[in-house]
């Protein structure tokens, strides 16, 4: 990969472009990263209010896999990357036919489908030390028999689609073998996985970027505490994790990105699981090919954010390793905040949550507030972690967020 550096125009007059394939929040704050560097950007997406469209120089407005908008993609862009990973894997193949695509249409593959994903957890579990909670596939009525008869292990469960679930969404959880097949046929009778509930005493989640010629940097990992299948508070600062697991975690997502021989960010989900041991065991979830909401927290943080090292990954720059410089606390603001017990819908109190000391606020730009809907984020970071907690609990109060109660 021929570096793609900021500021330059070719022969032609083009200046150098980086093209993301979809206009949501995480497209928009890459947008930004990319900016500031000096890049023009543009983004494909059909939706003319997307929150990156909104900010970037060039906005292709069709469907992600529409030949004459991914043609007009490569002709802006030196390099192409991806912000959401339901983009079709084989709209990434045909940009990748004349651009760098990163992560490529391979990698993303595997993350959309959580058969493949698990598998490719346990190809890797030698090097990375971590499986996989115990599981069985249900793709056919044969699959679900098999799984009533024998596996009454996975139960209690989580049935969750292979493909196209996220924040919780295309999951059931069930008891009972009467309730798995109830719930399969609720889901459509799609390709599923049956999960075993396990007993989580954390979850966390660990940021890695890696570039064309295979070198890594890594994000220390943080903890996520998810609200209704949400993420909704991320915890940033050294103490967050038991040391012993935050490591363990870090070189386990090293080792999944390289044996993926992955060019990009990645985001590995885990969950801390409650087995008797001091720390815990560490069980690993799901990943995301992108930056990912629990990294958040790093723009105000770390002297490079998740963004900045999408950016430099994509473009062939060099990779730095990040810093992080305060500790942090990040708030997810879905659009619950936009509205009152009542249901009214009302202005969050800015006045106050401005005041904070260390607060850093993040909108999307979407115009509508919906509840569930990832509006923004409150990054609060500080000197020490007691004054972060402070000022966290004081914005939580205020906005009337959840999942504060266990810091
Ligand atoms: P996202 O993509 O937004 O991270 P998702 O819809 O892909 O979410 P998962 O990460 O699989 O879903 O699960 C959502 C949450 O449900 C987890 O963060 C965890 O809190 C809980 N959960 C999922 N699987 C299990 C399990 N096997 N045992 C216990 N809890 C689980
Ligand atoms: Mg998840």
């Amino acid at each position: 990969m021929i570096p793609v550096f900021p500021g330059t125009v070719d022969a032609a007059g083009r200046r150098a472009t980086l093209g993301v394939m979809g206009g949501g929040q995480l497209g928009r704050m890459f947008v930004h990263a990319a900016q500031r560097l000096g890049y023009f950007t543009a983004v494909l997406d059909p939706d003319a209010q997307s929150p990156a469209g909104l900010v970037s120089h060039h906005h292709v407005r069709t469907g992600y896999d529409d030949p004459a908008g991914l043609a007009q993609l490569t002709e802006l862009c030196q390099a192409i990357t991806t912000e959401f990973e339901n983009v079709p894997a084989q709209a990434l193949q045909t940009l990748a036919q004349t651009r760098p695509v990163a992560p490529g249409a391979a990698m993303v593959g595997i993350a959309q489908d959580r058969i493949e994903e698990k598998a490719h957890f346990a190809a890797c579990a030698d090097i990375s030390g971590v499986t996989c909670a115990p599981y069985a596939v249900i793709e056919t009525p044969g699959q679900l028999q098999a799984v009533l008869d024998e596996r009454a292990d996975l139960l209690p469960g989580i049935l969750k689609t292979a493909r196209l679930g996220y924040d919780g969404k295309g999951q059931v959880r069930v008891r009972t073998a009467e309730e798995l097949a109830a719930a399969w046929a609720e889901l459509g009778s799609a390709a599923c996985v049956l999960e075993k509930m396990l007993p989580l005493s954390a979850e966390c989640s660990v940021l890695v970027a890696r570039g064309w010629d295979g070198q890594v940097v890594s994000f220390a990992p943080q903890r996520n505490v998810h609200v209704a299948g949400i993420l909704a508070v991320t915890h940033a600062y050294e103490g967050a994790l038991p040391p012993v697991l935050a490591d363990r975690a870090r070189e386990a997502a090293v080792a999944v990105a390289q044996h993926l021989g992955y060019v990009g960010v990645l985001c590995v989900e885990f969950f801390v699981v409650d087995d008797g041991t001091e720390h815990g065991g560490l069980v690993v979830n799901e990943m995301a090919p992108r930056p990912h909401n629990s990294g958040h927290y790093t723009i105000d943080a770390c002297d490079a954010s998740q963004f900045d090292l999408q950016v430099h990954a994509m473009a062939g720059l060099p990779l730095p390793q990040p810093r992080q410089h305060s500790a942090a606390i990040m708030l997810n603001l879905l659009g619950d905040v936009w509205f009152d017990a009542d249901g009214q819908q009302r202005q969050p109190d800015w006045q106050t949550v401005l005041s904070l000391p260390g607060a850093h606020l993040h909108l999307y730009g979407k115009v509508q507030a919906r509840v569930g809907r990832k509006m923004g984020h409150l990054n609060i970071t500080g000197l020490d972690v007691a004054t972060v907690k402070n000022v966290a609990r004081r914005a939580a109060d205020v906005l009337g967020l959840p999942g504060l109660d266990a810091i």
